[in-house]
């Protein structure tokens, strides 16, 4: 039904089959990875891919808005999951950690159109996605299948019946900021000091705290969703992939995310005019400056108290990499071929 203008078309697995019932609904996932390229590696071997991958510079669509992706878990018996009408959109990043302005701006973008397009409300039917707690899954999501099954609107993957994964662990700000109209900010400008700029040197090592996702739910074929022909081709490429993929692609996300921050750095700057009401283009270049000249000599009184919000953001950002390195040093190699 629809393509993306501004989306960079990359077919890899296709479409899982047409819809079975609407209305139309954005699902929001995290890759649990720090590269596109990762991810589509991971989409490849496990054909769950979703309609588009976002990141910090680009937006990939795989699959046409008209046709079912396959990056949820659906169960026998019950409602339909990736073909009820659900756009799935894999976020680059991680679940438990802060997402960047950069991607957000893509998402937002990339979601401002599919509303428009296929006329899906600004409203999170089953409530906001819960964050992290703790660098971990918080529990306690609200999966109603009612709403999933009879209102359009903003699903997190924690939110979709059928599914245990907590994907994409949206704080409050992050989900009112995705379904935000680009043209007419409605976020709360102060709320937007705790979205951060860059991905963080640690970016391209973080591993993620739910190692299955991307993988967990395709690699056994969910019941009814996959067509007949799909079985053979998931044999025929589990046997190659592997061998050709795994070191590669870990090469490629180092080099692709080193780039990619200091590619943000330089475009947050240009781009936020155009995004944002003139007192909050004013505010958040402001902000920009301090964080181009960390660590500041001269600042104005607004914007060392703006750094010093940062500073604190920054620091309890660390300690959840900290933390979140140790747990990985145990699970480092299990989820090495991600
Ligand atoms: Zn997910």
């Amino acid at each position: 039904m629809a393509r993306c203008p501004f989306a960079v078309w990359m077919e890899i697995s296709g479409s899982s089959g047409s819809y079975t019932s609407g209305p139309f609904k954005i699902v929001h996932h995290t890759t649990e990875g720090s590269s596109a390229e990762g991810a589509f590696g991971a989409f490849r071997a496990n054909r769950s891919d979703p309609h588009f991958t976002v990141d910090s510079s680009k937006i990939y669509q795989h699959i046409d808005t008209g046709r079912a992706a396959r990056a949820l878990r659906n169960a026998a018996g019950g409602v339909q999951t990736n073909r009820d009408s659900a756009i799935q959109i894999e976020v680059v990043g991680f679940a438990h950690r802060p997402k960047v302005m950069a991607t957000l701006k893509n998402v937002q973008k990339l979601c401002n159109w599919l509303e428009a397009e296929h006329g899906i409300p600004k409203v999170w039917p089953n409530g906001l996605p819960k964050p992290a707690v703790n660098g971990h899954d918080p529990g306690g999501h609200n999966r109603n299948a009612a709403n999933w099954d009879n209102k359009g609107g903003h699903y997190g993957h924690s939110q979709v019946p059928e599914n245990t994964h907590w994907d994409p662990g949206y704080t409050a700000t992050e989900a009112a900021f995705v379904i935000a109209d680009a043209a007419t900010e409605s976020i709360y400008i102060e709320a937007l000091e705790t979205i951060p700029l860059e991905e963080g040197p640690d970016f391209a090592t973080e591993v993620s705290t739910m190692p299955d996702h991307c993988g967990g739910y395709a690699a056994a074929p969910a019941a009814g969703e996959a067509g007949p022909r799909a079985k053979p081709k998931v044999s025929a490429r589990r046997t190659s992939t592997p061998a050709r993929g795994s070191g590669r692609t870990a090469a490629k996300a180092g080099r692709s995310s080193a780039r990619k921050s200091s590619a943000s750095k330089s475009k947050s700057g240009s781009k936020s005019k155009s995004t944002r009401s003139q007192s909050s283009a004013g505010k958040s270049s402001a902000r920009k400056r301090s964080a181009a000249r960390r660590p500041a000599t001269k600042t104005s009184k607004k914007t060392r108290k703006i750094a010093g919000r940062k500073n604190g953001a920054k620091g309890a950002t660390k300690r959840a990499a900290a933390r979140a390195s140790n747990m990985a040093k145990s699970s480092r190699r299990k989820s090495q071929d991600r």
